[in-house]
């Protein structure tokens, strides 16, 4: 096993982000999780911080810094739907979600580069979506904010590749949490019925990934999209 190293997890107080933190808490890694509410997986520093606002991001990481050490790895999992169909969509359902999803990201990666720059070591690991990559009618907001993460994870690749720094994206596909839980049985039956592998995933089919894109073995991948979808958005 590696040396533990010091993790941060957005949105790590339920679902997809609380397995991903239990993973790495699972290895051995000393793991800071954050939240608006502030609560966290035993075992996990929590940090209350709203990804929204910078402020609030750089106060999380500096009390992370001083209880945990300098931060490797950034898994920037925080994010929210407000799905309507773009006639209908407001600017508010649009920008929210463009704010938490893709500049919640920027914030945060931004932030937590300044430490990995210095050590000359870094894990960026965004979660996106199949959304973002295959498109999802009444989620113009929430796929733009996802796809944006792609070429978010290109330029930190071309920019600070060179510092042993890797940023990838994770793009699951339907998984068993409080976000898909919020969807009618009329529309799990037709997703169901377009994913090859005939079921939805468990967070920790996601977790695993991420916690191995962060690890020493995929130092040489970046700027790369991993699917974590059941076979649903080959190729896109
Ligand atoms: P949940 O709704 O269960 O959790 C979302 C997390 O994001 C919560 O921890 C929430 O914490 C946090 N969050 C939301 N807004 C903010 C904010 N402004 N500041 C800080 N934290 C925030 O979602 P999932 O676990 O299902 O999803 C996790 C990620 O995976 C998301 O990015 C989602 O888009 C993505 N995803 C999910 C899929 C699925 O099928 N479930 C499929 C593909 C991608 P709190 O509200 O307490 O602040």
């Amino acid at each position: 096993m590696s040396e533990p190293r010091t993790v941060l997890v957005t949105g790590g107080n339920r679902g997809i982000g609380r397995t991903i933190a239990e993973e790495f808490l699972a290895q051995g890694d000393k793991v800071a999780v954050t939240s608006r509410n502030g609560q966290a997986p035993e075992g996990a520093l929590a940090v209350a911080a709203d990804v929204t606002d910078s402020e609030s991001i750089d106060r999380a990481f500096t009390e992370i810094e001083e209880k945990l050490g300098p931060v490797e790895v950034v898994v920037a999992n925080a994010g929210i739907t407000a799905d309507n169909l773009l006639m209908r969509m407001n600017d508010d359902e649009f920008e929210s979600v463009i704010k938490t999803n893709l500049t919640g990201a920027f914030r945060t990666v931004k932030r937590g580069i300044t430490g990995m720059i210095r050590a000359k070591k870094g894990r960026i690991v965004l979660i996106s979506s199949v959304s973002g990559l295959y498109g999802v009618p009444g989620q113009a907001n929430y796929s733009a904010s996802k796809a944006g993460l792609v070429g978010f994870a290109r330029s930190i690749t071309r920019e600070i590749g060179s510092r042993g720094i890797t940023a990838n994206v994770v793009a699951p596909g339907f998984i068993r949490t409080d976000m898909t839980d919020e969807l009618s049985e009329k529309q799990q039956k037709e997703y169901l019925a377009t994913i090859p592998a005939k079921r939805f995933a468990e967070p920790a089919e996601v977790a695993k990934v991420v916690r191995w894109m962060a690890s020493d073995e995929a130092a040489y991948i970046s700027g790369a999209v991993i699917p974590v979808d059941g076979g649903l958005g080959m190729g896109h």
